[in-house]
């Protein structure tokens, strides 16, 4: 038998997900054929514009989707198990135990009656099995890694004391307090000025490197990509349009939309006010199947062709890491 501490293969495989919301007689298809692997250790990038299904993928991973949301197909196996089969029991001590999950709303998921010692203290002893008193100095410690200044005594204080900035960095304290193998991260930086950012992702980074901690990383910051991901997955309409190194796919982009997302990225000797954006909208998800690529309609490169039928996630050079669903060459793509 293999060593229990470290199972071989991927930490997270999600195969083939297809995630549903319906309201009333709409059907919006959120998530639509995505597979991916998360490498214990690794940080993935997961970017998009708004609506491109980002946070129905992690909600879907820890089965956390409102009542409205469904998965309608697919598989997510953590070491092997597949957790969209797991007794809701189970589940609920996968949550905040192995998988962790910081969330796009702060306010959601911090309790407003409860001291911030309090809750925090409740990860710990319900996930680690510590004493009341060693969990309320795990949770400063913490607090004061993620940048909380006098963490002691804002530990005391309740969640509506504190800034904004301040509650999502307790967000991320509380989720990094169970130890998890893996966090997901759902623009856990967004709302942060750019230097506790900056303290954030180095955070992340440490806990990478000290404990092996996987994270995806929800984000439609390719600079916060740029920074930390290892591996890039980038969403459209639901689906990964490309994906590889995130080193290789921000240099060099195989698909159309990675291309105008980076396009719209302010350059350094730019300023706010002339950001590019990308010309038109995203489709609609609750319009039946797609029977053309989804980025056709916006797309510069666009041809006949991609009118016919919605492009595979493929490798543009048989047997490579780097997927993408486009029927043109790199090199065109490239132009
Ligand atoms: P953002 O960057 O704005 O957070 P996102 O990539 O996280 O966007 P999702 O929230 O995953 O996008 O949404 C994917 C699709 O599902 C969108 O079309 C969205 O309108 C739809 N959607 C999300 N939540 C619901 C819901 N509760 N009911 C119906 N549709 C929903
Ligand atoms: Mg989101």
């Amino acid at each position: 038998m293999s060593d229990p501490k470290t199972p071989p293969g991927p930490l997270l495989t999600v195969e083939d997900l297809h995630t549903e919301y319906r309201v009333e007689s709409r059907v919006v298809r959120a998530v639509t054929e995505v597979s991916f692997a998360v490498a214990r250790g690794e940080i993935v990038g997961l970017v998009g514009e708004s609506g491109s299904g980002k946070s129905a993928t992690g909600l879907s991973i820890l089965r956390l989707l409102p009542p409205e949301g469904r998965i309608v197909r697919g598989r997510v196996l953590l070491d092997g198990t597949d957790l969209t089969k797991l007794p809701d029991a189970e589940m609920r001590r996968v949550r905040g135990g192995r998988v962790a999950m910081i969330f796009q709303d702060p306010m959601t998921s911090l309790n407003p009656y409860l001291r911030i010692e309090e809750q925090l203290a409740e990860v710990g002893v319900l996930h680690l099995g510590l004493s009341q008193k060693d969990a309320i100095d795990q949770a400063v410690a913490l607090l004061d890694r993620v940048g909380i200044p006098d963490a002691r005594r804002r530990a005391r204080g309740y969640p509506h004391e504190m800034s904004g900035g301040m509650r999502q960095r307790a967000m991320i304290a509380m989720a990094l307090l169970g130890k998890p193998e893996l966090l997901i991260a759902d623009e856990p930086t967004t709302a942060l000025d750019v230097t506790i950012q900056a303290q954030i992702l180095e955070l992340l980074r440490e806990l990478v490197q000290e404990r092996g901690l996987s994270v995806i990383l929800v984000t439609h910051d390719l600079g916060v990509i740029a920074e930390v991901a290892d591996r890039v997955l980038v969403m459209y309409a639901g689906r990964i349009v490309e994906t590889g190194s995130a080193r290789d796919v921000l240099a060099r982009p195989e698909h159309p939309y990675t291309t105008a997302l980076l396009r719209s990225v302010p350059q350094l000797d730019q300023r706010a006010g002339r950001l590019e954006s990308i010309q038109g909208m995203p489709p609609r998800l609750d319009q039946g199947l797609f029977t053309e690529c989804t980025f056709a309609p916006r797309c510069r490169l666009v041809r006949d062709a991609c009118r016919t039928a919605e492009p595979p996630l493929a490798p543009a050079v048989a047997g490579s890491p780097r997927l993408r669903r486009c029927i043109l060459s790199p090199d065109e793509v490239a132009k």
